[in-house]
């Protein structure tokens, strides 16, 4: 190891940057988010850099000191000029005064370098590969910026401000670390990451009256695992799902999003058929219940987004008589996914001013839907679960006056790789449906935004 990484508090101190460019900047704005006091000389400057100055002001300053006139009071200093000639004597006036610097480019100088940081004060975490590469660095920190979730850090001050009482209630080490692993991991943890601070408070007392008792409590993640495109998946959807002990899966997840499951994760397939439930819900209900009183944490996961056309809120209800600590997961839901990948924009200045989400399972092919409602002109209508009844909405919809010209798009298997797209009109769409072999899960679009696919075509 090269370069041994310390934490410095750099805060009221003097740092000298010389150089007034694009690396100048970049290192003032680091250190201006450290709090420290910069001054920056360099003839020219950038106007980010002007802006920068008069944004913090008593902070940062500009300099107009020959470099051979300088004071010696420096925290540290930072050549950012493409002068060789400059940087060699801020090199020299550094090195003669023990002031530790950095120069851009050419690390046989540097004292100290920068790395790449993951801010989520007081959390953070630095990168560096010893300057062979600060891409890659950066493309590292980028992918743990996406992995630590946004309020880290409070999570981080949060056990900072109660550890001591913690300690002076369970004061065994092994049984605080147990504890203290379930409240990071656990419903605590997921409070405070969903922005609920207060309430992780409570739960914090209230685990602390039985920290026994604490250790054993599971919770219900309701996670949206979106239309079919892993890729779609929430960053939260992919945390809660790396530390589920068990998943309860329905028939529209997909191999996609299932492959991104631990191997050692028990997973349940929950799935149902349409008329043919494969287990009833409230077996599901109960499961949920069943499994979180055993202490684990369980991912209901769920095709889409679990609060449309999903049964969402009914799996929650049970969760919440019962006082389980629980929390849903949006998920994309397949009329983004599918109007997305198929490049029909569901609304559009010149086409549609509003969107609806309409069911399409019609019990005992009966429907109470407002057919005269549906029908307004500049709407996109989009049918969930519509395939079975697709020959009763477009006549429906042609009696109650809409055009039989009208353009509609059958989208199946959206957001895959088999996706399929039917583009056709109101009137023909049944007949050329009996000649194509379209299966579930289908979504059917409806609206002059259909017009556009041809155009916005992508993917
Ligand atoms: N909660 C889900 C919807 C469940 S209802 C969501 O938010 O998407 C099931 C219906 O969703 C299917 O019958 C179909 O109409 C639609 N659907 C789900 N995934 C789909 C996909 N990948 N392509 C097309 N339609 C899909």
């Amino acid at each position: 190891m090269k370069y041994f990484p310390l934490f410095h508090h750099i805060e009221h101190k003097r740092c000298l940057i010389v150089g007034g460019g694009k690396v100048a900047l970049r290192r003032v704005k680091a250190l201006v988010a450290a709090n420290a006091k910069v001054h920056l000389i360099a003839p020219e400057i950038l106007p980010e850099l002007q802006q920068l100055i008069r944004q913090h002001q008593g902070q940062v300053s500009r300099k107009k000191v020959d470099i051979s006139s300088l004071s010696i009071e420096y925290f540290c200093v930072i050549a950012a000029t493409n002068n060789r000639e400059v940087n060699s004597d801020l090199v020299k006036f550094s090195n003669s005064y023990g002031i530790p610097v950095n120069v851009v480019d050419d690390q046989s100088c540097c004292d100290f370098i920068f790395p790449s940081i993951i801010d989520r004060a007081p959390l953070t975490v630095a990168v560096s590969n010893n300057g062979s590469s600060p891409l890659l660095s950066r493309l590292l920190k980028q992918q743990i910026d996406a992995y630590v979730p946004a309020s880290f850090g409070v999570l981080s001050q949060f056990v900072g401000e109660h550890r001591d009482h913690v300690k002076s209630v369970i004061p065994n080490e092994k049984q605080r670390k147990t504890f203290w692993e379930h409240v990071l991991q656990g419903a605590i943890g997921e409070a405070i990451y969903s922005g609920n601070t207060e309430h992780a408070k409570v739960l914090l007392d209230s685990a602390l009256d039985q920290p026994e008792a604490y250790n054993l409590q599971g919770e219900v993640y309701l996670i949206g695992a979106g239309p079919g495109d892993p890729d779609l998946l929430t960053l939260r959807a992919f945390r809660l799902l790396q530390q589920s002990d068990v998943v309860l899966y329905d028939r529209l997840v997909s191999d996609g999003v299932m492959a991104l499951i631990k191997p050692d994760t028990e997973t349940i397939y929950v799935g149902k058929r349409r008329g043919k439930h494969t287990v009833p819900q409230v077996d599901i209900n109960q499961l949920l219940v069943e499994y979180a009183q055993q202490g684990k944490r369980v991912a209901r996961l769920k095709g889409g987004d679990p609060f449309i056309f999903g049964r969402g809120g009914e799996e929650i209800e049970q969760l919440l008589d019962l006082g389980i600590p629980f929390q849903v997961v949006p998920g994309i839901t397949a009329a983004n996914g599918c109007s997305s990948y198929a490049g029909i924009p569901l609304t559009h200045r010149d086409y549609a001013q509003s969107v609806q989400f309409v069911t399409g399972q019609f019990q005992d092919g009966t429907t109470t839907l407002n057919w005269d409602e549906l029908v307004s002109p500049r709407k996109t209508l989009v049918f969930y679960m519509g395939l079975k009844s697709l020959p009763v909405i477009c006549h429906s919809l042609v009696t109650h006056g809409m055009d039989p010209e009208y353009p509609v798009a059958l989208i199946e298997k959206g957001t895959t790789k088999s996706q399929k797209i039917l583009v056709s009109s109101l009137s023909k769409l049944p007949d050329q449906l009996d000649k194509q072999t379209i299966s579930s899960p289908s979504l059917l679009i409806i609206g002059e935004v259909v017009k556009l696919h041809r155009k916005l075509n992508w993917y």
